[in-house]
């Protein structure tokens, strides 16, 4: 059986996970970055989407919506611009996030608000996927 590690998830507002796990999977900037014990050190850059981990052979979601994670010394530190665990996710508030998005794509304003529409729109999908009603 392969080893754990400990796995912390912060956000703005504070600590969103603390836990020891057995594999992570992050969001990366430049594709899917999967972690397990005794990873080597890595900084990498992450985007909008759902960070899964596996607990007692669980699977767990969180959504983030970007940031760094840092790896070293057996230890995985998410540092996001938001993060919530699939539990504390208020489904309705993230679909009425995702069809006021599409409202805005589907009226085509400004590049500036259409680019944040967008995001918006990636924010909101991740939350959705994170409590697995998409
Ligand atoms: P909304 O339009 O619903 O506010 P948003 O994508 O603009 O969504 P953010 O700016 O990403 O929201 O987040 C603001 C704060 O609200 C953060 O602390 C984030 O964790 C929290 N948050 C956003 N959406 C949800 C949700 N659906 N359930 C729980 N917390 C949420």
């Amino acid at each position: 059986m392969a080893g754990t590690f400990n796995l912390v998830v912060v956000a703005p507002a504070g600590e969103v996970l603390n836990t020891e796990a057995e594999f992570v999977l992050a969001p990366g900037a430049e594709g899917e970055l999967g972690i397990l014990a005794n990873h080597a050190p890595l900084i990498a850059n992450l985007v909008i989407g759902v960070v899964r981990y596996t607990q007692d052979g669980k699977v767990e979601k969180i959504a983030i919506s970007g940031g760094f994670m840092e790896v070293a010394q057996n230890k995985v530190t998410i540092l996001a611009d938001t993060a919530e665990r699939a539990e504390s996710i208020d489904v309705d508030r993230a679909e009425a996030a995702k069809e006021r998005a599409e409202k805005r794509l589907r009226e085509k304003q400004s590049e500036t608000d259409m680019i944040r529409a967008e995001v918006a729109l990636k924010r909101s999908l991740a939350r959705l996927r994170a409590t697995d009603k998409l």
